[in-house]
């Protein structure tokens, strides 16, 4: 496993095979398993080894792409245009590392993979059971990122509570994986210690009975991370300890925190990675170096000053549906070293009478990428104040098509222009469904999904935002704009400033004689990490921050 170098005198670390930390969930749901999971992945990576995370869904869907936001929240894309759950965004921005298909399965691919062999014949007569075929499909899928050869650890987060049927088979897969792998496997589960403010105590009970239940299943923990409001004493670690067969320095406290991005320090002080690792038997000497997490951390929690930034969209009661866009906004607003209020608008609530009132205070308006009528005039309202007023403007996929319909209607005296999504008879469809779309009729993984390149205009504000010419971004749409009207709208000083030139679509807009009115037709809020903040939202920050200081002169 180890190998010894006489050059340098010190032992590298090699490790032979690849190692599974599965993450599962008792008591309650929401717990955090894909934050735990990012953090611990975020240690090993800066302890030096190479980590992917995964996450195994327990519902029938083949992706969530299909899912509307109040099920499911935001569909995260991955480069491969791969429609997942929004862990894996979690994932991306903890660790930097990018994530495919294989990252995230769910029961519906395992069942298609499953009947679509029995269908071929692969299984010879033999009767199609969950023990093994269904089961060793999951553990084929656990095991894929580990064959790449890539990662000397891939940890799995399993979706759902112990306990939920439909998670069984994928239980029954980890115990399989345990027996078969030994110490290769290691099991990190997640739990609620409630406090009960009437007697002032932590309670252990919910998690003992979680942990009996994933015993039941014949699945002994290695950790158990309990999310906790008030510390744990060390009473209630032995107690825990004693009760569900760990060590107690293996019982890890996870306190409710100020920030998701605090966690991986709280992690590292509860010496998480340390004890995965002794467990593992994985020698280790390097200590996890977190300098600039802890310098984004600083920058954060010290900002110099606040700015007022409006997100328009359909969504915005649901705190999840937009995961990817507040926290780019994170990221971004770190960079600057400035907080960013988030207001949240819903774009129903934006008419003529309110919009004033809505928009008047904000430094920045965003408008959100969506499908669909619903709130679609709030959002054009909301672009044609920020235009006229010259407010710092940033729109997403939706949000720059409803750019061009507004500058169409308003600025360029064409009545009810609209997107054929929303009004197929418009005798103005400055928006229009893309040529390769108009044949399909099937709604899943079907949009123009992943990532496509985009070449920039020199010269141009968005050209100051990459400083290249060209980019790669992430996309999930059907519709696209209209070139037809592309020379009244140059004209008129809505320029394209980015390009799809192998497919001639307009992927970037920027307006004339406007601060900062940039509005694209993919989706930079995929890409933005805590490493590297997306340069569009720290611009626009940026952008908004100088429009608040104009305003204050
Ligand atoms: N509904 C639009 C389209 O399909 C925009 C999609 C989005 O905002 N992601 O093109």
């Amino acid at each position: 496993m180890y190998s010894y170098c006489p050059i340098k005198s010190f032992i590298l670390i090699i490790m032979a095979e690849t190692k599974y930390i599965f993450t599962t969930g008792g008591v309650a749901s929401s717990l955090g398993k894909g934050i735990i999971s990012s953090s611990l992945a975020k240690l090993l990576i800066a302890r030096g080894f190479r980590v992917a995370i995964q996450k195994l869904d327990p519902y029938i869907n083949i992706d969530p792409g299909t899912l509307n936001p109040y099920e499911h929240g935001e569909c995260f894309v991955t480069d491969d245009g791969a429609e997942t759950d929004l862990d894996l965004g979690h994932y991306e921005r903890f660790t930097n590392v990018r994530t495919s298909q294989a990252n995230n399965v769910t029961t519906g691919r395992i069942y298609q993979a499953v009947i679509d062999k029995e269908r071929r014949g692969d299984y010879l007569g033999e009767t199609v059971q969950v023990i093994p075929h269904i089961t060793d499909e999951i553990k084929h899928r656990i095991q894929l990122l580990g064959a790449s050869g890539n990662y000397d650890f891939v940890i799995t987060e399993i979706g759902g509570t112990v306990g939920d049927i439909e998670s069984l088979p994928y239980i029954e897969s980890v115990r399989q994986m345990k027996w078969e792998l030994g110490n290769r496997c290691l099991v990190i589960h997640l739990t609620l210690v409630p406090y009960l403010a009437s007697s002032g105590e932590l309670k252990t009970k919910p998690t003992q009975h979680s942990v009996k239940m994933l015993l039941e299943s014949g699945v002994q923990p290695d950790v158990i991370v309990c999310r906790t409001e008030k510390h744990l004493t060390q009473a209630i670690r032995n107690k825990i300890a004693l009760f569900c067969n760990v060590n107690p320095s293996a019982v890890i406290e996870s306190i409710d925190v100020e920030t998701i991005y605090d966690v991986p320090l709280l992690m590292r002080d509860e010496r998480l990675d340390q004890v995965v690792l002794e467990k593992m038997q994985v020698r280790i000497r390097k200590q996890p170096d977190l300098k600039s997490w802890e310098e984004f951390l600083h920058q954060l929690k010290n900002p110099v000053g606040e700015v007022n930034i409006g997100l328009v969209g359909k969504y915005v009661e649901l705190r999840d549906a937009y995961k990817s866009i507040t926290e780019s906004f994170i990221h971004a607003g770190a960079e600057n070293q400035f907080k960013v209020n988030l207001k949240m608008i819903h774009s129903e609530s934006i008419d003529e009478n309110s919009y004033k009132h809505l928009l008047q205070d904000l430094d920045g308006i965003l408008v959100a990428p969506g499908f669909g009528e619903r709130g679609i005039e709030g959002k054009i309202t909301a672009i044609r104040y920020a235009r006229e007023n010259k407010v710092p403007f940033f729109g997403i996929c939706l949000g720059m098509q409803c750019a061009v319909i507004e500058f169409g209607r308003n600025v360029l005296g064409y009545k009810d222009a609209h997107s054929t999504e929303m009004n197929p008879s418009t005798p103005y469809p400055v928006i229009d469904i893309m040529e390769e779309q108009k044949k399909i009729n099937k709604k899943g993984g079907t949009m123009r999904l992943g990532s496509y390149p985009c070449t920039i205009k020199t010269g141009t504000k968005i050209w100051d935002v990459y400083h290249k010419t060209e980019i790669i971004e992430r996309h999930r749409h059907r519709y696209e704009f209209n070139n037809a009207y592309l020379a009244d709208y140059q004209k008129a000083g809505l320029k394209p400033v980015g390009i799809n030139e192998q497919n001639d679509l307009v992927e970037i807009i920027e307006l004339e004689d406007h601060p900062w009115f940039v509005a694209v037709q993919f989706h930079p809020e995929y890409k933005s990490t805590v490493a590297s903040p997306h340069p569009l939202f720290v611009h626009f920050v940026k952008a908004a921050i100088q429009h608040q200081k104009a305003q204050s002169e």
